[in-house]
């Protein structure tokens, strides 16, 4: 096998094996290496992605809705199922058949398109040289013209609450538990935090979440983390605002975690404890000496709008550099990077990199907050529309929430789309298609939205933006 490519990706996460297929897509020869390894010792491509995050956890998320809806919105519907039975093991062997399929199907992409997976470690060489150390130990030196860096990211771990891998676990360890545990603490109120803590909190756990934070997703549009905490609350998640951890320890089998808050110092006493404080990028061993890539004081891969670093022919993508650590990010990057290098137009528009939170009701938004756009000084204005105004949401038993359409007076330009509701996350492409267009409100108002859809929500909100929506009280 040749040890030469024109492309060398380290990391075969959904930054770096969406750039590996695009740069062979470019008639390119390409190698991506990837290092990843399993609970039980096997090696997958996907990356934290399909592993251990986004797949895995929507698949949980999906299953444990459907307890809850089961047990809690069936009757409405006229639907009676006595009790239900959660079987845990069946609800995780699902999700792993779903990870294996996804991981899996990413081999067979690299086959189609002429990717050569290389499993093991990867690491820059001055002189855009690889050197790959295969799991057995064997190592080989690569020659590249181009090295695209795609290392992602790790869970930040709480020093005062160090994860042992079974009371204090991270994301992962929570995807993972065999058992709903009776009473699960959730350190940090940020979007894994909440999607981890709804799914045990649907299955039975009791649940507290701890924020430092005052504010509730302080991200998000104001009037959407009002509904969304008023939501998650309804649900049962005990979610302590300003409330700062400093310590836990682990005895007898339950942890105690100890926080501080208006009140002073608190004690909380939990079966399992999640700490979900965020991430940080994942370099280790990535770069020897002199290859003239930096890395920034929050340890990310220094690069600059179009992703390159500062050594030539290097480049950057996904979570191991700035912007916001979302799977999507990532395989635009990497897509432009692949582009660029093969010489074709690449651009990854920031402006427009959509938000999801799979709670229910959803949340997703796009763009500016009203907040935002309040503070930048430009005129505005606001189109809401609650989906209890709507034929699709009602017939679907699915009524909360709202869609909003923040848009420019000057120019009628969207500057921002907020939804909390029913599929949000599948309704925002829209917003996001409509964006990338630099869509007016007014372009929103004159398409023609299917009845009865969600999507009339998005409709009539950007009609409400002029008042002149037609199923809601124009205020
Ligand atoms: P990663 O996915 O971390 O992949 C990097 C890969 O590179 C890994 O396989 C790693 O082993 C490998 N690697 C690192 N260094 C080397 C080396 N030197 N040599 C060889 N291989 C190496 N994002 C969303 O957009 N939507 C979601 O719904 C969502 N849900 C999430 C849920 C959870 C619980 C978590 C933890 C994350 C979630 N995310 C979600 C975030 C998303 O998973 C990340 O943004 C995404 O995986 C980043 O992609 P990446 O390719 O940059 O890095
Ligand atoms: P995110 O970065 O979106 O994944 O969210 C992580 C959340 O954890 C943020 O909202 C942080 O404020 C919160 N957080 C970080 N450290 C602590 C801590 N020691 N105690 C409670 N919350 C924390």
């Amino acid at each position: 096998m040749s040890d030469q490519f024109d492309v060398v990706v380290i990391g075969g996460g959904p930054a770096g094996y969406p750039a590996a297929i695009r740069a062979a897509q470019n008639k390119l020869s390409v190698a991506c290496i990837d290092e990843w390894q399993n609970r039980d010792g096997s090696h997958a491509f996907g990356g934290t992605c399909l592993n251990a995050g986004c797949i895995p956890s929507k698949a949980l998320l999906e299953s444990s809705e459907l307890v809850h809806r089961a047990q809690h919105e069936f009757k409405a519907h006229g639907i009676s199922v006595g009790t239900v039975e959660v079987d845990i093991a069946g609800m995780q062997k699902r999700k792993a058949a779903i990870v294996r399929q996804s991981t899996q199907g990413i081999l067979a992409l690299f086959k189609s398109a002429g990717v050569t997976p290389l499993q093991g470690h990867g690491r820059l060489l001055p002189g855009l040289k690889v050197e790959f150390t295969a799991h057995d130990g064997a190592k080989r030196t690569l020659q590249a013209k181009h090295v695209i860096l795609a290392s992602g990211s790790q869970p930040m771990e709480l020093k005062s609450a160090p994860f042992d891998g079974r009371h204090v676990v991270d994301s992962w360890g929570a995807l993972d538990f065999d058992a709903v545990p009776k009473r699960l603490g959730v350190i940090g109120a940020g979007v894994i935090g909440l999607e981890l803590g709804s799914v045990w909190r649907r299955l039975g756990a009791e649940v507290v979440v701890l924020e430092a934070l005052p504010d509730f997703l302080p991200m998000a549009d104001g009037q959407v983390s009002k509904e969304a905490l008023r939501h998650f609350r309804k649900l049962g998640l005990d979610i302590r605002l300003g409330a700062k951890v400093t310590g836990a320890s682990v005895a007898g089998g339950e942890v105690t975690v100890a926080y501080t808050d208006a009140k002073g110092e608190q004690p909380v006493v939990v079966d399992r404890l999640v700490v979900a404080i965020g991430r940080r990028p994942y370099t280790r061993d990535l770069l020897a000496e002199g290859t003239g890539v930096a890395l920034d004081e929050r340890g990310f891969v220094q690069v600059d709008e179009h992703c390159r670093t500062g050594a030539k022919g290097v480049w950057a993508v996904g979570d191991c550099v700035r912007g916001p650590m979302l799977a999507h990010k990532g395989k635009e990057e990497g897509v432009a990077v692949a582009d660029a290098i093969a010489g074709l137009y690449a651009e990854v528009n920031y402006k427009v990199i959509p938000s999801v939170i799979y709670s229910a009701p959803e949340i997703a938004w796009v763009g500016l907050t009203e907040e935002q756009v309040k503070a930048s000084g430009r005129a505005y204005k606001v189109g809401s529309f609650p989906f209890a105004a709507s034929g699709r949401a009602r017939a679907m038993e699915a009524t909360a929430g709202f869609c909003k359409v923040v848009a420019a007076v000057d120019n009628d330009e969207i500057l921002g789309v907020h939804i909390i509701g029913p599929m949000a996350g599948e309704m925002i492409a829209e917003a996001v298609l409509a964006m990338e267009y630099s869509a007016s409100s007014e372009d929103l108002q004159r398409t023609i939205h299917a009845h009865p859809t969600l999507s009339e929500a998005l409709h009539e909100a950007a009609l409400a933006a002029d008042k002149r929506a037609i199923d809601c009280l124009n205020k």
